[in-house]
């Protein structure tokens, strides 16, 4: 049997979550990471805010650039 949970829950939310079923197949239980909706929606939240100072970072290093040749 393979239980599918989401990775990334104890850090976001400080507890694990399990999804479902994966399989049914096999003795004993075993367990498959992946990241459910809620996480997901977190996670791209994190990487918005990352990718927008890192734009914001480059848009800044190219008008210094701009500047001193100028
Ligand atoms: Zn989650």
């Amino acid at each position: 049997m393979l239980l599918s949970r989401c990775a990334w829950h104890p850090r976001y939310y400080g507890y694990p979550l399990v999804e479902g079923v994966a399989s049914w197949s096999g003795w004993g239980v075993k367990f498959t990471d992946g990241i459910c909706t809620d996480c997901t929606a977190r996670f791209r939240d994190e990487h918005r805010v990352f990718l927008e100072r890192r734009r914001l970072e480059a848009a800044a290093r190219t008008l210094e650039a701009q500047q001193q040749v100028a």
